[in-house]
């Protein structure tokens, strides 16, 4: 399996968790994560990409989404 990288936001571990069927990786400390996933390797690989890239905080939390509907 793929070794998970350390959180962008606040560089602490970050671990799989798995429920229902669906995985995802999520951080220790700030708990950003990433979304759900029916194989292991996506999740790893989502969470990898995601702290190669440097996205931000509204990104994770899709505050953009809900700008679009007040206008
Ligand atoms: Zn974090």
């Amino acid at each position: 399996m793929n070794k998970l990288k350390k959180c962008p936001f606040c560089k602490s571990q970050a671990e799989l968790l798995y429920l229902s069927y669906s995985y995802w990786v999520q951080c220790d400390n700030c708990f950003a994560k990433t979304a759900y996933f029916k194989k292991i390797s996506h999740a790893v690989s989502s969470w990898n990409i995601r702290s190669a890239k440097k996205v931000t905080l509204e990104d994770m939390v899709g505050k953009k989404d809900s700008a679009n509907n007040a206008v």
